[in-house]
């Protein structure tokens, strides 16, 4: 298969891809390696992640380079990306040491009872494009500290970023020493593979990674073997900005929440409600940010919109553009830029689109760099619009009003998985828990107690007395 820069569109390296039987020998290593790691000391495990954090900042500038090669990241993005491998890495290795359950209260006398918590199995890790190596770390990083091996199947768009990662992991391995052969395995190649983890009984929990097209075969799929998914799926994610609002920061957030990553983010801002009050005073200076932007080659300084990933990511742009158009909606920006860069490469202007209500393209992910504008009167109806799409991944609010800012973040407030205040839905650190509801599939990966879905709980009850009392006071007499 072809590896392709999205920057020139060429193609830059052939690699083999791997079969169905490459696929099964690849889960078969993984699963003899379980039966190896789970019996380290988890603390020791993490040492395996410490190891492979140094190595990351060892080469953090070349893999992130090759992130900006692969994915079209503009440089800073590319090695941000890196270093958020970097702080989960770091915080795995703490995490390590503290896999702990609780003891529970028992209702029997001279009995303990307490919750433990223990390596499940292979992890099988589905990554889309966009992230290329973060999303491998946030699940491997934990995965490995709880005991389980990775089989990771990256997009086939990102094929060398994965290879990187792996060379990565073997010299960490290398330097830790006895590592079981299996531990982390590469699947290179299309959506076939990622269906091999997928029906693969061997393969207990799938982290799939991508759109919620995928995410509706995969996830009844795993649910009807009884494995366990954490699904990470499409965004469609809004902010809204009140009277109060400071119009400085809102301004600099929904620019790099909107425009960044040339909208190729899960966290993408998609769709603003502004105050009645104030849109004539946003509105027009967003557009002039729009109209200045820096459109070109991520690798030179200065850009801050790369290249999309492919013409058919260009191509559904334009789809969604002609369709607001259809509805009444004002287009601003839009259209091919930097045709020079190579004619199978894709730079699209970023478009600000005000809609006259929300409705067609703007209820659903476009994944490129289109933000949807529309005007609001009662704070009610704000949460209301940006809560009546599919996707629940992440959301914002630009206000200064502790009550408007309170009910955001309420039982009556967003309904996303992330919900902001003061600064973009883009850009999570993992610290928190990440993910999101509905349609983005409910799955939570990196900080918090995200660990618990890579370990299974066992409640264990221990009678250190002379009699068997019975749980309820059941009697029972032989
Ligand atoms: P995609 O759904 O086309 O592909 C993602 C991965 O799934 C690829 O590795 C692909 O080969 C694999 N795949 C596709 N169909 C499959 C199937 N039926 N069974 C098993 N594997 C299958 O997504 P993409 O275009 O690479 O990425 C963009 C999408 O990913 C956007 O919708 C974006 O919002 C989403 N995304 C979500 C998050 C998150 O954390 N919520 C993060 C990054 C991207």
């Amino acid at each position: 298969m072809a590896a392709r820069s999205p920057i020139t569109g060429e193609v830059v390296a052939e690699l083999r891809e791997a079969s169905a039987e490459d696929a099964s020998a690849a889960i078969g290593r993984a699963h003899a390696a379980f039966a190896e790691w789970r019996k380290v000391p988890a603390p020791r495990r993490g040492e395996l992640v410490r190891l492979i954090g140094e190595e990351l900042r060892a080469h953090k500038a070349d893999l992130g380079r090759l992130v900006t090669l692969e994915a079209g990241k503009v440089i800073s993005e590319g090695q941000g990306e890196v270093q958020e491998m970097i702080d989960i890495c770091d915080y795995a290795v703490g995490l390590s040491r503290q896999l702990f359950g609780l003891t529970i209260a028992t209702e029997r006398p001279e009995h303990r009872m307490m919750e433990t918590w223990h390596p499940l199995g292979v992890c099988g890790v589905i990554t889309a494009f966009n992230f290329p190596v973060a999303v491998w770390s946030w699940n491997a990083a934990l995965a490995f500290v709880c005991g389980d091996p990775v089989v990771w199947k990256p997009s086939e768009k990102t094929p060398l970023t994965a290879l990187g990662v792996q060379a990565i992991f073997e010299k960490a391995a290398q330097r830790f020493g006895g590592v079981p052969a299996g531990l982390s395995e590469v699947l290179i190649g299309g959506r076939a593979l990622g269906e091999a983890l997928v029906d693969d009984h061997r393969v207990p929990v799938v982290s799939a990674t991508g759109s919620t097209a995928m995410g509706r075969q995969v996830g009844p799929k795993v649910a009807a073997r009884f494995g366990r998914s954490i699904l990470e799926l499409g965004g469609n994610n809004a902010a809204i900005v009140a009277p109060s609002a400071d119009l400085e920061i809102a301004l600099r957030a929904i620019a790099f929440a909107a425009i960044g990553t040339a909208g190729q983010r899960c966290t993408t801002l998609r769709r603003l409600f502004v105050h009645e009050s104030i849109y004539d005073q946003l509105v027009p200076r967003l557009k002039s940010v729009y109209g200045s932007v820096k459109i070109g080659d991520p690798r030179e300084q200065g850009v801050l919109v790369g290249p999309l990933i492919d013409k058919a990511a260009f191509d559904g742009m334009g789809r969604a553009l002609d369709e607001a158009r259809a509805l009444g909606a004002t287009v601003f920006g839009g259209g091919r830029a930097q045709e020079g860069l190579g004619t199978d490469a894709y730079y699209a202007a970023p478009a600000l689109v005000e809609m006259p209500s929300q409705t067609g393209p703007m209820v659903r992910e476009t994944f490129a760099p289109i933000l949807y504008v529309t005007r609001y009167a009662a704070i009610e109806d704000a949460i209301a619009m940006q809560n009546d799409v599919g996707a629940g991944l992440s959301s914002s609010i630009f206000t200064l009003n502790m009550r408007e800012a309170e009910l955001f973040v309420s039982d009556e407030g967003s309904d996303c998985g992330i919900a902001n205040v003061n600064i973009g839905p883009s850009g999570a650190e993992i610290g928190g828990a990440f993910g999101g509801e509905k349609e983005t599939g409910g799955g939570r990966e990196a900080g918090s107690d995200a660990w618990k879905a890579y370990m299974r709980r066992a409640t264990n009850t221990v009678n250190y007395g002379k009699t068997v009392p019975l749980a309820q006071g059941v009697t029972f007499e032989i």
